[in-house]
């Protein structure tokens, strides 16, 4: 083993066992929690060592980037990817084809250019509506005061396959409150899916009912990101 493969061996282990702690401390807990690695600028022999731990989703946040790397990488082994960085709606039709699911639906256009194209052979199986649970001018998603008229538009009149809700919070705020908002949106649709929690606050977000962390820097390292 190099060292790489032994430092993501043992952050795997000990961000692991920190969602199992996470999740035998609170009663909202989900039962299940993806570990999806956030892979944006890292290597392929680097995917590959996480590929070799065990990890079996990955998020990446650019179209183009994912188109170079995947394709070869996927055959290696049965993985799913997810998009977790904003989509720009003319690239649609290629996210379809490369990712297994998209996080980050987070406008009418957006939706209605993917619904065009989204069909049975369409890589993509299901939707994650993203929400700018802090209402940041600079940040992707809907608008907490608009996410239910969105979720309903994207579901019931355009069919597509929602799952769940994502949201990244504010740097210098407590995440709690956050989590906790996306929690609420997403129980009025019956939505079973949320993608919270990175590596700063992934164990709060498992107390609050993650079902996907989305983890960086506390798997691969502070430093290694090209
Ligand atoms: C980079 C990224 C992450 C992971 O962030 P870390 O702080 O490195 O764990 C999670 N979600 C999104 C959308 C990202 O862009």
């Amino acid at each position: 083993m190099n060292m790489l493969t032994v430092s993501l061996f043992s952050s795997l282990k000990d961000i692991t066992q920190a969602i199992e702690r996470a999740q035998a401390a609170s009663p909202l807990a989900a039962g299940k929690v993806t570990l999806l690695a956030a892979s944006k600028g890292q290597p392929v022999e680097a995917l590959q060592e996480a590929m070799e731990a065990g990890i079996t989703d990955f998020g990446e946040n650019r179209v183009q980037e994912a188109a170079q790397k995947w394709p070869s990488l996927r055959e290696q082994a049965a993985i799913r990817l997810h998009l977790i960085g904003p989509l720009q709606s003319n690239k649609s039709r290629d996210a379809l084809d490369l990712f297994d699911v998209i996080q980050t639906l987070d406008r009418k256009k957006l939706a209605e250019e993917l619904a065009k194209h989204w069909n049975a052979q369409s890589r993509c199986r299901s939707f994650f509506v993203q929400v700018n649970t802090g209402r940041e001018p600079q940040k992707a998603g809907i608008l907490p005061e608009e996410a239910d008229d969105f979720i309903r538009y994207c579901m019931q009149d355009l069919g597509l396959p929602v799952a769940g809700l994502m949201c990244i919070p504010p740097h210098d705020m407590p995440a709690a409150p956050h989590f906790a908002l996306l929690r609420q949106i997403a129980a009025r649709h019956g939505l079973k899916e949320l993608s919270m929690g990175m590596s700063e606050d992934f164990e709060t977000a498992v107390r609050m009912g993650s079902s996907c962390v989305r983890i960086g820097r506390a798997l691969f390292g502070e430093f290694s990101r090209g």
